[in-house]
Parts: C-alpha cells; sequence; structure tokens
C-alpha cells in the first residue's frame, strides 16, 4: 500500500496541545505529527472538553450522532455533534456533547473520579464508530489508546460487524498505563450496548465486573504498549494488573514500541527555560544551571551531588522509597530536590522531610513545567525508583540535559538506560533491581562513587546525551506495524 494512502485516525480521550493530565497526551499530539512527516494521513478525535471550547475555535462538520443509552434503568438517546480543527499539522475532531464533556476535568475532580465515567466513554468510542458510519472519511486504522477508547474494537467486532462503510477498518489499541482499565459495574453491559454474552471471561467479564480495556485487547487486530520490556512484563502475573492471562493469549499480536522525546522542546542547547544553555561540546553552561538551582531552591553552596526528582507522586513511582531513604541519601552526601504533585500522603511526607533537612532537600508540591526543565538542567543525578514503568520520559530527558539516570530496573527504564561500567567506559546511568530502599542506595553509591572522578562522570554525561530517542524512530516502527496490517488485510 502506498504511504500517502494511508490513514489513519487516533481515538484518544487527550492530546497536547488540547488536553493533558499525563504522558498519553504527548503521545496522542506528537506521533500523529511525526507520521505525517512520513506521509501518513493521520486525524485524531477527542471528546471536546471545557478546556478546549476555551481555547480553540472549533468549526462544525454538520455531522450528528445519536447513542442509545440507560438512565435509571429507561433508555434515552443522547445526541451528540462532530466538531473539527485544522492547521498546517493537525487535523483533529472533536465530539461534543455538553452533558458529558463540558466540565473542568478530564476524568476526576480532586474528589476522585466522575460517577459516570463509563456512560461518558460508552458515548466517546461509540460516537467515533457512528461518526465513521455518517461521512465519507474511512481511515484504514483506527488507533485506539487506553480504555476510553478500547470499546471502539470491541464495537467494530460485535454490534458494528456488518455496516458497509466499516468494512475492512482494522483497529491497534495502545496501552499506555495497564494501571488504569475502566472497570465498571455489570450492568454497565447494557450501556455498551452488548448483551450478557459477551460479559464472560472471553469477553468483557473481568472479576464480575465490565473491563473496557479487556475488551479493547480481546478484540483490537494489533495492541502495543510503550516500551518492549513492558509489553512482556505485562504477561506476568507481577505486572499484569489481573489482564496477564488475556495478553498471553494476544502475544503474538502484542508489541513494545518505545516513546520518543520531544528535541525541539528538550534540548539543553536551546531551552529558552534554564539559565544558561550548554551542549555536549560546552559542558559550562550546566554548571550554571546547577548553581542557579541550588540558589533559586534554598540549598547549602557546598558542592555535593545534586539529586532531582520529578513524578506524580503514587505509589507507582516509589515515591514512599525515596521518603523511607531520605536521611541515608542526605548522610551520604547528596542534596536533593523533588517536584511533584499527586497522592496526599506523599505530598504531606515529602514536605516535612524538606523541613526535616533545609538547605538539603527541596520540596515543591506543584506542577511547575519550567522548574522541571530547570531541574533536569541543574541536577547531576536523576531518580526514578518506580515499580513499574510503562515507558518514562523522564529518564529520557535527563540523558539529554547530561543528568545521569539512577533508575530501577523495570519497563521502559530498562530499555532505555544501560549501567555504566567504568572499565570500558560503556553505559549511561546506574540501575536497581528491586524496589527496596537499600538496591536503591546503593545504585545511588556507585554513581557517588564514579561523581567523584570527575572524567568518568563526564564520559558517562555525555554517552547519555548522545543517545536518540527522538519520535521519528517510533513513528518509524508505528508505520511499520501499520503496513503489516494492512498487508494481511489485502491479502485476506
Ligand atoms: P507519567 O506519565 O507516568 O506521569 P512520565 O515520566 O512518562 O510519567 O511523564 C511525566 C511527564 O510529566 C514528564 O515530562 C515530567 O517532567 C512531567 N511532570 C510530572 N510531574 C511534574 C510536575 N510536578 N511539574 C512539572 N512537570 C511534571
Amino acid at each position: 500500500m502506498e504511504l500517502d494512502s494511508i490513514q489513519v485516525l487516533f481515538a484518544t480521550s487527550e492530546a497536547i496541545p488540547f488536553a493533558k493530565t499525563g504522558g498519553l497526551a504527548d503521545v496522542c499530539g506528537t506521533l500523529p505529527r511525526e507520521l505525517r512527516k512520513l506521509g501518513v494521513k493521520t486525524a485524531l478525535i477527542l471528546p471536546e472538553y471545557r478546556g478546549i471550547r476555551e481555547r480553540f475555535s472549533l468549526k462544525s462538520t454538520g455531522i450528528k450522532i445519536s447513542i442509545p443509552l440507560f438512565e435509571d434503568g429507561e433508555q434515552v438517546i443522547k445526541n451528540g455533534e462532530i466538531f473539527y480543527y485544522e492547521d498546517e499539522d493537525t487535523l483533529a475532531f472533536f465530539l461534543r456533547q455538553d452533558q458529558f464533556y463540558l466540565r473542568e476535568y478530564l476524568y476526576a475532580t480532586p474528589k476522585g473520579d466522575y460517577e459516570d465515567n463509563a456512560l461518558r466513554f460508552v458515548f466517546f468510542s461509540r460516537g467515533v464508530v457512528e461518526f465513521l458510519c455518517q461521512q465519507g472519511f474511512k481511515p484504514d486504522i483506527i488507533h485506539c489508546n487506553d480504555w476510553q477508547t478500547a470499546l471502539i474494537p470491541v464495537y467494530l467486532k460485535t454490534l458494528y460487524q456488518e455496516h458497509p462503510l466499516l468494512k475492512g477498518i482494522r483497529t491497534v489499541l495502545t496501552i499506555h498505563n495497564l494501571g488504569y482499565q475502566g472497570i465498571f459495574w455489570k450492568w454497565d453491559i447494557k450501556q455498551i450496548g452488548l448483551g450478557w454474552e459477551y460479559f464472560t471471561p472471553e469477553y468483557l467479564e473481568y472479576y464480575g465486573k465490565v473491563n473496557f480495556l479487556k475488551g479493547g485487547i480481546v478484540f483490537a487486530d494489533k495492541i502495543t504498549t510503550v516500551s518492549p520490556s513492558y509489553a512482556q512484563e505485562i504477561q506476568t502475573r507481577e505486572f499484569g494488573q489481573g489482564l496477564e492471562g488475556i495478553l498471553k493469549k494476544r502475544a503474538n499480536d502484542l508489541l513494545g514500541i518505545l516513546n520518543g522525546i520531544d528535541y525541539s522542546i528538550w534540548n539543553p542547547e536551546a531551552d529558552p527555560k534554564i539559565p544558561a544553555n550548554y551542549s555536549a561540546n560546552d559542558l559550562f553552561g550546566k554548571r550554571i544551571c546547577k548553581q542557579e538551582l541550588k540558589k533559586k531552591l534554598g540549598l547549602s553552596r557546598e558542592d555535593k551531588p545534586l539529586i532531582g526528582c520529578i513524578s506524580r507522586l503514587a505509589y507507582q513511582k516509589g515515591v514512599d522509597l525515596v521518603c523511607e531513604a531520605m536521611e541515608q541519601i542526605i548522610r551520604a552526601g547528596f542534596q536533593m530536590i523533588i517536584l511533584g504533585t499527586g497522592e496526599e500522603e506523599y505530598q504531606k511526607l515529602l514536605a516535612e522531610k524538606g523541613r526535616e533537612f533545609p538547605g538539603e532537600v527541596a520540596v515543591r508540591i506543584e506542577f511547575n513545567d519550567a522548574l522541571a526543565h530547570q531541574i533536569e538542567a541543574g541536577a547531576d543525578i536523576f531518580l526514578m525508583p518506580s515499580r513499574y514503568e510503562p515507558c518514562g520520559l523522564n529518564q529520557l530527558i535527563s540523558l539529554k540535559y547530561g543528568t545521569v539516570p539512577v533508575v530501577r530496573a523495570v519497563g521502559g527504564l530498562k530499555d532505555t538506560v544501560e549501567e555504566f561500567n567504568p572499565d570500558s567506559g560503556t553505559g549511561t546511568g546506574f540501575l536497581f533491581q528491586k524496589p527496596e530502599t537499600e538496591d536503591m542506595l546503593e545504585a545511588l553509591f556507585r554513581a557517588k562513587k564514579i561523581y567523584q572522578k570527575p572524567d568518568l562522570w563526564q564520559k558517562l554525561m555525555l554517552n547519555g546525551m548522545a543517545k536518540d530517542f527522538s519520535w521519528e524512530q517510533s513513528a518509524r516502527t508505528y508505520l511499520k506495524l501499520y503496513q503489516e496490517l494492512l498487508e494481511k488485510e489485502a491479502g485476506g
């Protein structure tokens, strides 16, 4: 199939610049643009959240859709309308439905998840399919992302199986984080529009409930996740979060493709958010970045290896290990800066640590993009003690900024950081096996030993800075996957 005739529709609940809560938005905003550079025709479809309506001027396509749902046991018809936005490198469609999407947040308020999330994303997934039923634009592939759009492959192979306009459309489902599956009570099988024959362990049933992501895993033509190691890990009991059986069954159609980094945003040579620019040829600016960062956050001026940590404050990220080991880290002669938001328990605990070690530990509980850039540039070491990590972006950014990653050997971290070998001078960081403070501390101590030998440390920094984790490479791998899928289709 000719490249420029491949059309891919990305169905997603978030994508930069329209809506973002996490890494999913980076992938869905960047990958379609990178694929366009390779000649693929791409478009996006998202729910029209309040923030999107406020910031973008959308035009109506004139296409209206109607979806049957249940309210208080009664069938009701909910209507929606498709809007669009277009500029030189983006075409994005939006499903407008004010009852479901005209809200401040995407999925949850600070008090918890919206109660009607099942309905909201049934409506969205089915709305995407209805949209395609109504108009001439027929993508070759619908690329779905996470549980919010995982019902699309389900619909194409069940309720809409015989629809002439949908025939031949292939689906890819990307799992960005298996920790979020879209699990709802069993009666939501009715909201989806399916009969009880699909409420079985082979299909959408999951411990007495309905699992949207599971449906997508069962019915998508191909499944991807965001690193090769994570693709393997999720087929095991330790990381499979209850879906390991079904993932193993689909192992032949499951592939890990690493996320990339947008080097037009993350590049120490040109980053306008850091106090001094620097490059592999001239590292002087990095020293200024460190000094300025320490000054800004009130750390003592003594020269110590500075550990940076930017993270969602969640159990997944191993924040508890950092808190637990803090005293030993500081006693070992490190300084530390932590930037993050998330679970209240961790926010409190970290704030306490900041007070306990004034001048040595700085804690900022906020989402602050400029400070994130400054930490990536100013720290010597970047710490990621994740319990699981589908891909991880921060370690990729750190490598580019000459900030040495110390990471748990898991998921995407394992795939992108290589243990430094002082004898051969190869490697880009330090890894530890178990999510335990002892292992983590040992890796930090290994890092410190090298830090004390400036020539070796510089070699280590430069090894990381030379790595290329740009999107182009990943986009080519996705393209290959699409081509395989379509060839299979063409060949029957
Ligand atoms: P995840 O998507 O699991 O949260 P990733 O490492 O894949 O973790 O991506 C997180 C992204 O969000 C990174 O670009 C990181 O710098 C950014 N980030 C996380 N927390 C903050 C914060 N408090 N302030 C600024 N940026 C943050």
